[in-house]
């Protein structure tokens, strides 16, 4: 199926691993030119100049910041009208969880975990919003989390700052229709830098990668028996974001192996 990403303008958040990396190449496999950031600027920089060899180096650019610097962001969207001329589609995906339960969040913890799941969406989509509303096919895909819907009291605040921010986007489908589509993902476990930091501070050196993530799948119940590929999460994001979802808005898609229990 073809997509309709030729020569359009896409904004990764977060663009330097894992899944908003492997976004990054899905747009660019279809045709896309793609802007994406993250705060390292070393991998960001190796990231960038390893895409520039295989797409061609005008048809990337990537600035390093974190998406809380709102000053920064609005310069990086400076920077893509400059260079591209307009931006077709943002993904928000910039983050990371945080593990604590009730007992252990401080108030600093609340403060900075609401600031960073709200900020990581409000900032980009203000800095965005003008030359969305200008493309003929605008589109926001927001990266969030099953948690929104199905809260862990070991991840008590991201669980309650992934709620809001659901509810958030629900609202914007509706404020910024018809030119700006709004749609989310909700992923469960995929495989990503995440994990792999979580991997590498196991208690028990001696257990194999393999058998850390099996045996993570088994506690998590996830009825498709493993955990997600960056890539699997990163189709779902390119088709929301892509022209060929051109009726699809205030909607939210599970990337999951099925491990939800809501419905
Ligand atoms: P990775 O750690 O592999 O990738 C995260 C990316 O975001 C990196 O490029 C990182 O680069 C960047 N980043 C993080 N914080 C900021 C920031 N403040 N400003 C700009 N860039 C930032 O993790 P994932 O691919 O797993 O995560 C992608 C998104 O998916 C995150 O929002 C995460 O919370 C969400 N998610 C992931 C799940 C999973 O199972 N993998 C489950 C639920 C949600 P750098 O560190 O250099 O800034």
């Amino acid at each position: 199926m073809d997509l309709g990403l030729r020569d359009k303008i896409v904004v990764v958040t977060g663009g330097s691993s894992g899944i908003g990396l492997a976004a990054v190449r899905g747009f660019l496999d279809d045709g896309a030119r793609v802007a994406f950031c993250a705060r390292g600027a070393e991998r960001l920089e190796s990231v960038c100049e390893e895409l520039a060899q295989v797409y061609g180096a005008d048809r990337v650019l990537a600035r390093a910041l974190t998406v809380l610097d709102k000053d920064a962001i609005e310069v990086f969207a400076e920077d893509v009208a400059a260079r591209f001329g307009g931006c077709d589609a943002l993904v928000t995906n910039a983050g990371q969880g945080r593990v604590s339960t009730f007992a252990d969040t401080t108030d600093a913890d609340w403060r900075a975990e609401l600031e960073l799941k709200f900020f990581s969406q409000l900032y980009p989509i203000q800095a965005f919003e003008k030359m969305l509303r200008d493309s003929p096919s605008g589109a926001i895909v927001a990266v969030n989390s099953l948690l929104a819907y199905q809260p862990e009291p070991h991840m008590v605040c991201t669980s309650a700052a992934r709620a809001g921010v659901q509810n958030l986007l629900k609202s914007l489908a509706t404020e910024l229709a018809p030119e700006i589509r709004v749609n989310s993902v909700l992923l469960g476990l995929v495989d990503s830098n995440q994990w792999q930091r979580r991997f590498e501070a196991r208690a028990d050196k001696s257990v194999s990668r393999a058998d850390w993530y099996a045996d993570l799948a088994r506690k998590k119940a996830i009825p498709l028996g493993r955990l997600g590929e960056a890539e699997e999460a990163a189709r779902a994001l390119v088709f929301l974001a892509s022209p060929a979802a051109s009726y699809i808005t205030g909607a939210r898609l599970e990337i999951s192996g099925g491990v939800s229990r809501f419905s």
